[in-house]
């Protein structure tokens, strides 16, 4: 890598005072609560928008409600350099998960505006945590031409499809090539901090099966009701949640989850009549995450039988594991020798919008240190000083592909 790293320098201050700008744009409750297209959602949305502005981008929202800043190259290149995150949250997440990728990117442009060949996007994607049910990663995926039109039109949680939320226009929000995508983020896995490493150089990012299920039986009195003439939704869910999680167990794939369910009528007097399970599954093999949902529409078809329930199964949304490009996990590892941090290559077992945006172009992803491995909570936390020292990886290795795009 020749040596504009020397000189370049990210704004380590501004960096954390940002996010902690953005982590006030919450909902009340303990940790960030910014969920996609919320208030709270809007307003981080705006407040990037302005820094964007700020660091001298030109500025547009796409139909998908992505925030998109162009900071022009010299060289007239047809495809531009790509980096940011998202800004939405899960229900009580932290500070950082999607947002610190985001403002690290902003860091980036300031500290390139000027001296780019290529066009630099910065992206701040919308709803990559699948809100209410939704599926993830809308907005990259709307970019990248993978957002399927029927997903448009299936209800959310608070029965809202998507569509009302965006509008008909979100498939226009297709881009087009680009040089490379790159992604900062917390690991939020515990192996960089067990290893006291400061940067993760990322190899590959999990695929990723979610799924739903509706077991339907009838509520009724929990008094009247003899054992042997009731149908127990919830015991029947219960059943079933225990063979999501022996999926994993056993093997089928690397983890496996319900992490969400609903019960109605939700009155302890009344046997429930109906059950919905979420699904989640992740391995680094798009066909064992397949054999293992086929394995589980067996399992549920069995407790049916058994039990007299009915229960539908459906796939909400899949998306492939994906390779990082080799070349730019090189040039990860190489920017933090540079700057005297050890690095470590590891896979990504959280979903990115990176790997939906492998549609476009060949992507890189830069890990810190989740401290004790913990995300999607209030205690998500990162040292600052390992904030700082990614954010300005990132913008070492976008420099270093604006150079030299091939290795
Ligand atoms: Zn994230």
């Amino acid at each position: 890598m020749n040596s504009p790293a020397a000189e370049l320098r990210v704004d380590g201050v501004r960096l954390l005072s940002r996010l902690d700008e953005l982590a006030a744009r919450s909902a009340p409750g303990p940790g960030v609560t910014r969920l996609a297209y919320s208030a709270e959602d809007e307003a981080a949305r705006a407040l990037v928008g302005s820094w964007l502005r700020e660091a001298g981008l030109q500025v547009r929202i796409d139909t998908a409600g992505n925030v998109l800043g162009t900071l022009p190259g010299s060289a007239g290149l047809p495809r531009p350099l790509l980096t940011g995150s998202h800004l939405d949250t899960v229900v009580m997440g932290g500070t950082l998960d999607g947002a610190y990728g985001v403002v690290a990117a902003i860091e980036v442009a300031e500290s390139l505006r000027g001296r780019l060949r290529h066009d630099l996007v910065v992206a701040a994607w919308s709803n990559e945590e699948g809100a209410r049910s939704t599926p993830g990663m809308v907005g990259s995926r709307a970019a990248a031409g993978t957002l399927e039109p029927a997903w448009l039109d299936s209800p959310d949680d608070d029965g809202v499809p998507l569509r009302a939320r965006l509008g008909a226009d979100v498939l226009t929000a297709r881009m087009g090539p680009v040089e490379a995508y790159l992604e900062l983020h917390v690991e939020q896995g515990p192996v960089l901090d067990t290893a006291g490493t400061v940067v993760g150089a990322v190899e590959g990012i999990t695929g990723q099966l979610v799924g739903a299920i509706d077991v339907r039986s009838t509520a009724n009195h929990a008094g009247t009701t003899p054992m042997a003439l009731r149908q127990d939704a919830l015991a029947a869910a219960a059943e079933i949640v225990l063979a999501i999680e022996r999926l994993a167990l056993d093997g089928a794939v690397r983890v496996a989850t319900c992490g969400h369910i609903r019960v109605a009528p939700n009155v302890r007097n009344t046997i429930p009549g109906r059950v919905l399970l979420s699904v989640d599954l992740r391995d680094m093999s798009d066909a064992r995450s397949e054999a293992a949902w086929s394995a589980l529409v067996a399992v549920v078809a069995a407790v049916d039988d058994r039990r007299g329930t009915r229960s539908q199964l459906k796939v909400v949304s899949r998306v492939a594991a994906v390779d990082c490009d080799p070349c730019l996990v090189a040039l990860v590892e190489r920017a933090a020798a540079a700057r005297g941090l050890g690095a470590l290559r590891l896979p990504s077992g959280a979903g990115h919008d990176a790997q939906v945006l492998s549609m476009l172009g060949p992507v890189g992803m830069v890990f810190v240190p989740s401290v004790a491995g913990v995300s999607h909570s209030p205690g998500e936390r990162t040292e600052s000083a390992h904030l700082i020292a990614g954010a300005q990886v990132l913008l070492d290795v976008v420099a270093a592909v604006d150079d030299q795009p091939r290795c």
